[in-house]
């Protein structure tokens, strides 16, 4: 069961019991480390599957694993339980419903439902959202401003009146159970003797009291991540849970795995000097482990935000061999290396979502199929909200999720209005594939669309290039990574009128660490001297987190003189 790990990787993997912690770069095969080990417990050391919980960070996360455990174990793999911090919350209040004083069949507020009921209570829509804005980090203890500490009592009152709890209380209202009701607590330790956490390094403080609750100071948990990979805090998380676990777990051995697979050795030259300024991690090193090609990491400064894109969009092209036209009748060309270079080879990631919209012209301008996900809630995405009503709605009705989806779009799209309706068509292509997965279980897929990130619905098999936001991008890996908009400002983000705090510019590095080191062979980062920003053209300087980089492992791109759009042999 081990022998497809390292030496130090299988000296993790068999780590006999108790609390352990595994910090490791990116690339060092965590996600492959944990995985092996839950096998290799399951099949060599008769630890029952159903014992087993495996947290994982997305929805997508879950699923990948389950596959690889299911290819490791067989179908044993079903008796275990993997799944995000949220999904595993959910399993706790259905199974202890009563406790919580919710009904059996109580429902998920998606946000407009949220929206609906703060602005019942407010009376405006605006002060709504400026309290619906507040209310995570209100329930995870911090302080709010007076209306939303008015409007939260009122806000969970009509939500238990309708039978209904909101994507906090999943795990708000977990702790309250299990810390209320000891004997439920225990049922929880008793059942669940083996805990791994992938992404340790972003868990928030209620997940971290779940966390402990669950596994107190001598358990078998298995904490494992990468402290300089931590980018979550704008949503609670905090890299000091992390930091901390030898306080809390102190029997816990500290592995290390430091060989890296996935990169190039100058792309991991550059991202370990990128991250070397602020870096969380005493001796930070990453060896490089595969024998890769070793190309030079591309820096490109392009005119403005168009011919960045053309950039893209050109060497997209060349890559693919200069023949997008037939690697589109073929999926996949001869380009760089064995496999050759595919279109779901590539990912051009970004800071902010606003980045991507001259991207996305370019390359649909020049026929390049793409896949569009951000980090946001997949629920927030135009129509999709509508949608799940409306299946939710009809549930009644059996057959293949996959039809029942088709239905409610067209039961949608006479009731809204027609310049919406493309959103609703985008909205059934999101969710196809999930539809298709899960049968005929229509419950199962609202739940999983009300609890999934827009990135749950990537789709790796899909020959379409990834646009992706640095956040959606975690744990993901890819043979070419476009990093675009590295300029002060972005790269830090920057807001008008405010200057970035000395913790919130660490994390943004960490954040273009982690967008680094998703490549695998070629990794270019872009930039332009000029770029419209909520519409006003701006000249901008270039990231301060490419200085460290070094001139030894950079090709340098001047502008090209003359700015053309890239004229792509397809057109
Ligand atoms: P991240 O911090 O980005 O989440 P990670 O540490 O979780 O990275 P993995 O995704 O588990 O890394 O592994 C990175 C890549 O290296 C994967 O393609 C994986 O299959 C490969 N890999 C890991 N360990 C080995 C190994 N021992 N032999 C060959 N390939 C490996
Ligand atoms: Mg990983």
């Amino acid at each position: 069961m081990l022998g497809g790990l390292d030496p130090d990787q299988r000296a993790a993997a068999e780590v006999p019991g108790g609390p352990l912690l595994i910090v490791a770069g990116p690339g060092t095969g965590k996600t492959r480390t944990v995985t092996h080990r839950l096998a290799h417990l399951v099949l060599e050391r008769d630890v029952p599957a159903s014992q087993c919980l495996a947290i994982t960070f997305t929805r997508r996360a879950a699923e990948e694993m389950t596959e690889r455990l299911q290819a490791l174990i067989g179908p044993d793999a079903q008796q275990m339980t993997v799944a995000t911090f949220h999904s595993f919350g959910l399993r706790i209040l259905r199974e202890h419903h009563v406790q919580l004083g919710l009904g059996a069949d109580f429902g998920l507020a998606d946000s407009a439902r949220q929206h609906e009921i703060l602005t019942a209570i407010t009376g405006d829509e605006r002060t709504a959202r400026r309290v619906q804005a507040q209310l995570s980090p209100v329930r995870r203890g911090g302080d709010g401003d007076p209306e939303t500490e008015a409007a939260l009592a009122a806000y969970l009152a009509e939500l238990r009146q309708q039978n209904l709890v909101d994507f906090d209380d999943l795990v708000v209202l977990a702790v309250q159970l299990l810390t209320d009701h000891p004997a439920i607590g225990e049922e929880y330790r008793r059942r669940y003797r083996w805990i791994t956490v992938d992404e340790y390094q972003d868990v928030d403080e209620l997940q971290y009291r779940l966390l402990r609750l669950l596994a107190p100071a001598g358990a078998n948990l298995t904490a494992i991540g990468d402290p300089d990979q931590a980018i979550y805090s704008f949503r609670g998380a905090d890299v000091g849970f992390f930091l901390r676990f030898e306080q809390d777990y102190p029997s816990a051995p500290v592995l290390a795995l430091t060989r890296n697979y996935r990169s190039g050795v100058h792309i991991l030259d550059g991202a370990i000097r990128a991250i070397t300024p602020s870096t969380l991690v005493p001796d930070r090193r990453l060896h490089p482990a595969s024998n890769r090609q070793a190309h030079p990491i591309v820096v490109h400064q392009a005119g403005d935000e168009r011919t960045e894109a053309a950039f893209v969009a050109r060497t997209i092209d060349q890559l693919l061999g200069g023949a997008s036209f037939h690697s589109l009748d073929s999926g996949r060309v001869l380009g760089d290396g064995p496999g050759g270079v595919g279109f779901n080879d590539i990912a051009v990631l970004y800071r902010t979502d606003a980045q991507s919209h001259a991207i996305l012209d370019e390359l649909t301008r020049c026929g390049l199929p793409v896949q569009k996900r951000s980090h946001d809630r997949l629920s927030a995405r135009p129509g999709v909200d509508l949608l799940v009503r409306e299946m939710l709605h009809v549930a009644a009705r059996t057959g293949p999720v996959a039809d029942q989806l088709r239905l409610a779009a067209k039961a949608v799209a006479d009731t809204v209005p027609e310049d919406t309706r493309p959103d609703i068509h985008t909205a059934v292509e999101l969710l196809g594939p999930l539809a298709q997965r899960c049968g005929q279980d229509v419950p199962r897929f609202c739940r999983e669309v009300l609890l999934g990130a827009e990135v749950d619905t990537l789709d790796p098999r899909a020959e379409a290039i990834s646009l992706l936001t640095l956040h959606a991008a975690k744990g993901l890996e890819f043979p070419v990574v476009f990093l675009i908009g590295c300029e002060d400002g972005l790269l830090p983000l920057r807001w008008p009128g405010t200057e970035p705090t000395v913790a919130e510019v660490a994390e943004e590095r960490r954040l273009f660490f982690v967008g680094m080191t998703r490549a695998q062979d070629h990794l270019y980062l872009t930039r332009a001297t000029r770029r419209t920003i909520r519409g006003t053209q701006q000249d901008r300087t270039s990231s301060p987190f490419l200085n460290p980089l070094g001139e030894a492992i950079i090709q340098s791109e001047a502008p090209a003189r003359r700015v053309r759009p890239a004229q792509l042999p397809l057109l």
